[in-house]
């Protein structure tokens, strides 16, 4: 349990007290290689400076694809940056302009609290001052920001930054708000997962990828789907996708992590997907929710395209990329910057589902086998019936 557990707690205020935006994840990947090290999980960088957490080296990954078994390798994937800005340029020693990458709040959004962050952390914070959105009017485009209290002398274009709040993150019962929630938390429980096979002991088909830049376009997950390290697999391979997602109906905070059977773009493998669900009933039995979460799409598109068979698992999140939906402490009006909190109790369930995933010889490779022998069942019953007329 996450509140009672003090090292996982600790381990995840760690990754939220870091400042993220897409293409400037250095500080939140330097907690999470720390919290590796300490560990002693394997891990490795791969070219675009995604982790891959469980191997050592692309070698030894390569060598996990081409070790015959009918056991697939799970690979994890959440990403580690969230909607944020870009300083561009230093208009006067107090204004900066900025280019905004990724989803954010629409409205409200002179004056809204910024942050600002270099490869050294947190320096300063800002207002905004004027925000352009882009054409469809759905996410910001540019704009300037007012900043005060910089804390050092840095370059226009090192800085970035995103909505700020009281905090990084507090609890209020069993919700945590915090500035980024999408997708830190799923790169927690991926963390999480690395650690309880450790901890078991096991030696698991087990990959964790954690992205950079999905905001933009899964950018980080595309780079490393290049690579090919697939090709060329002598054992299946089962992607599953960890998200934050906008809250929806029946999908509710609180309720428990939800069985995504799909996105605002795709519905994601159908077999696995009939395994996983059956398997959450199992372990998560009425803590759980199951539907397709198409309020944002997620790097289980971009494992399908690419021809991974892809389960997805969300955690319902409220004022998705900070844009004030849901309401709450520290939110501006419908529609402007908010705090992104999600519940701690499905956080809980979401690590419960992770570990459930990894055991062994579950029926990924013949998911229908028990539907199959019921409706034969079915069919002799009624066989009599079926030939009785007409
Ligand atoms: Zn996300």
């Amino acid at each position: 349990m996450l509140l009672t557990n003090k090292t996982a707690h600790s381990r995840l205020s760690q990754i939220l007290d870091q400042p993220t935006a897409p293409f400037r994840e250095g500080r939140v990947i330097g907690v999470v290689e720390s919290i590796l090290k300490t560990e002693k999980i394997p891990y490795f960088l791969d070219p675009a400076k995604n982790i891959v957490v469980g191997v050592k080296s692309k070698a030894e990954y390569l060598k996990l694809m081409k070790t015959k078994s009918t056991e697939p390798v799970r690979i994890f994937i959440a990403h580690l940056d969230h909607p944020g800005f870009h300083g561009v340029e230093w208009i006067d020693a107090e204004h900066l302009s900025f280019q905004w990458h990724g989803g954010s709040p629409t409205a409200h959004l002179e004056g809204g609290k910024v942050w600002l962050a270099d490869h050294d952390g947190f320096c300063g914070e800002g207002r905004i001052e004027k925000a352009e959105m882009i054409p469809s009017g759905r996410a910001i485009d540019k704009g300037i920001i007012k900043v005060k209290d910089l804390t050092r002398t840095v370059k226009a274009t090192d800085v970035y930054g995103g909505f700020g709040f009281r905090k990084t993150h507090w609890l209020e019962g069993d919700l945590l708000y915090t500035k980024a929630a999408d997708d830190l938390i799923g790169a927690f429980a991926i963390l999480e997962t690395a650690l309880f096979l450790k901890k078991a002991k096991k030696k698991a088909p087990f990959i964790g990828l954690l992205t950079r830049a999905e905001e933009v376009g899964f950018i980080g997950a595309i780079a490393h789907f290049e690579l090919g390290w697939f090709r060329t697999t002598k054992r299946p391979v089962l992607a599953v996708s960890l998200e934050t997602s906008r809250t929806l109906p029946g999908a509710e905070i609180g309720k428990g992590p939800v069985v995504r059977l799909g996105d605002r773009k795709n519905v994601f493998h159908s077999g696995s997907t009939l395994v996983f669900s059956e398997l959450a009933n199992r372990v998560l039995a009425g803590k759980h929710q199951r539907r397709i979460m198409d309020g944002g799409s997620c790097e289980g598109t971009a494992a399908t395209a690419y021809g991974i068979p892809t389960i997805a698992i969300s955690v319902p999140l409220g004022n998705y990329h900070n844009q004030s939906l849901e309401g709450g402490p520290d939110a501006a009006d419908l529609n402007g910057p908010a705090p992104e909190f999600v519940s701690v109790s499905d956080i809980d369930g979401l690590c419960k589902l992770t570990q459930a995933v990894m055991e062994p010889k579950l029926p990924w490779a013949n998911p229908y086998a028990v539907s199959v022998g019921e409706f034969k069942k079915g069919l002799k019953r009624y066989g009599a019936l079926l030939k009785s007329a007409p």
